[in-house]
């Protein structure tokens, strides 16, 4: 069953950059999802600030086109509800950088609401935002201020991001967000291991054998070509998305599920994995295939060198994990698009049905995307008459299975996490000394491969990667994952 919606306490929400491909794509269809479900007061109010020049109606018209355009069809076609939501929304000219507009969005923000700004912009604007919404008086210490990713590109210039943001906000007012923390299956991941009593005895290097996070896309990087070769899949997936995915695998149960106790754990973590031996990472580049053109001519650099996939194999330095390695993957223009993680328990430790048995294993698969989920195997009896053969057999608890009509009611990531940040609750999202220490784990790994003049190796589209990543895995007696829809 999905719980009750609870109502929010009704908010401003300032989305700078509320004109831009993520509010369109995201947020604004995400703000209208949560009013269907009847989560948002009908005193919400939702002001798009960017430095078009619009008014009012021709925002709610923006905003109009985008549900329609990238929301959910059986919300977006309701009429009436489209209309109700645009009422909320207001818009004001404003220039980050300048001195426009700040009076005339002071002037919009109403006394005794929650105050959230969603700094949806290039992060070269969070410190003139964060400047000017303190300076005009527009943000007080109980607002709290929204940022995206990329968080930074290296530890230095994410240092200079967080100083810049502190400079006028408390960290417990800073939302960082990484929407893979708002999927319902890594919220699960933590109800699963701290909520039973069956898994947490066995989440460790004495039971585990290895763990595989995937994150395998089918697109290329066409289109976002220069922002993408700037940072490539290390900075763009491996530092952030993986990282937390990691981290909420292998940290130690939280006394409790409160926000800075749940990220001292992930920090924990970041701080015990192993440096990485340069010839435990490969990095790829995508070929040109029979449906598009490879990488270097996505990105319209014939030299570049910049990885679209990387495999590694991590070590954890701690009590529970040493001996445990952590593979993992991600990679673009793959042959599916899946991400998951895989948790693979050892064999046990002798077969009473001898060698014709073969060798069967538990896993335990979290799927992330698509459909949500989980799936435990589990060895049995292959049926009927044949002696005692063993099969494996999945226990799988999908959640539009397990759900049924309300899994369409699970809000998104991005509504999910936008809903935190109202009711005030950090739990899910990064904060700043999180950041860093993932940087400085990930910046040798990227200064080695500037060293060594590194050049990723190619791999076909459509393919799981290159080949020296199954090498990866194989030389250790393991595989991989099929990367499997
Ligand atoms: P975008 O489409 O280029 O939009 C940028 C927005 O910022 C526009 O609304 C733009 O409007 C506004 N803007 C630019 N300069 C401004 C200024 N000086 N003052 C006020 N507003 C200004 O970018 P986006 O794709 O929406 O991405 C926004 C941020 O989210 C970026 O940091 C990006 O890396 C991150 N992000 C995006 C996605 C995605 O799916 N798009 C996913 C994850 C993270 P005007 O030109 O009218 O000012």
């Amino acid at each position: 069953m999905v719980s009750r919606v609870i109502p929010v306490d009704p908010f401003d929400l300032v989305i700078f950059g509320g004109t831009g491909d993520l509010a369109r794509r995201k947020i604004l269809p995400g703000l209208y999802r949560r009013m269907a479900a009847g989560q948002m007061p009908a005193e919400a109010r939702i002001i798009g600030a960017a430095r078009t020049d619009l008014d009012r109606a021709g925002y709610q018209a923006m905003v109009r086109e985008a549900i329609e355009e990238f929301g959910d069809p059986k919300h977006a076609g309701d009429a009436a509800g489209v209309s109700d939501f645009l009422e909320r929304l207001d818009y004001v000219a404003v220039d980050a950088t300048g001195d426009d507009g700040w009076k005339e969005l002071k002037g919009k923000m109403r006394d005794g609401m929650i105050r959230a700004f969603y700094f949806s912009v290039g992060p070269s604007l969070f410190g003139d935002l964060a400047e000017r919404l303190k300076a005009h008086k527009i943000a007080g210490d109980e607002s709290r201020i929204v940022v995206e990713k990329p968080f930074g590109h290296d530890l230095a210039s994410a240092k200079a991001l967080n100083a810049s943001l502190a400079r006028y906000f408390d960290e417990t007012q800073i939302y960082r967000i990484d929407h893979y923390l708002g999927k319902e299956t890594v919220q699960n991941l933590m109800a699963v291991r701290f909520g039973n009593m069956l898994f947490e005895p066995l989440w460790n290097s004495q039971y585990v054998d290895h763990i595989q996070i995937t994150v395998a896309e089918t697109v290329g990087v066409a289109g976002r070509g220069s922002y993408y070769d700037k940072s490539g899949a290390m900075r763009d997936m491996v530092q952030n998305h993986l990282m937390q995915l990691l981290c909420l695998i292998a940290m130690e149960p939280p006394a409790k599920f409160d926000p800075d106790a749940v990220r001292d754990e992930k920090l924990k973590v970041i701080r015990a994995l192993d440096p990485v031996d340069h010839h435990e990472i490969v990095r790829g580049q995508y070929d040109a295939g029979a449906d598009g053109p490879s990488y270097r001519e996505d990105v319209e650099d014939p030299k570049s060198r910049t990885e679209s996939y990387v495999a590694m194999k991590l070590g954890l330095s701690n009590w529970r994990w040493a001996g445990t390695p952590f593979y993992l993957r991600t990679g673009k223009r793959l042959k599916t698009r899946a991400s998951e993680i895989a948790v693979v328990f050892k064999d046990a430790p002798h077969s009473i049905f001898g060698p014709d048995a073969g060798r069967h294993r538990n896993i335990l698969t979290i799927r992330l995307q698509p459909n949500e989920g989980m799936e435990l195997g589990v060895t049995i009896k292959e049926p009927g008459p044949g002696g005692m053969r063993l099969m494996d057999v999945p226990l799988d608890m999908s959640f539009a299975d397990a759900l049924g009509d309300e899994a369409e009611e699970v809000p998104d990531a991005y509504e999910r996490l936008i809903m935190d940040v109202i009711r005030g609750n950090q739990t899910l999202f990064m904060r700043g000394d999180e950041v860093e220490a993932a940087w400085a784990w990930t910046d040798p790994i990227i200064e080695g491969w500037i060293d060594r003049h590194d050049v990723p190796k190619p791999y076909d589209p459509g393919s799981s990667g290159p080949d020296d990543a199954m090498l990866l895995v194989h030389r250790d007696g393991r595989k991989w994952r099929d990367i499997r829809a």
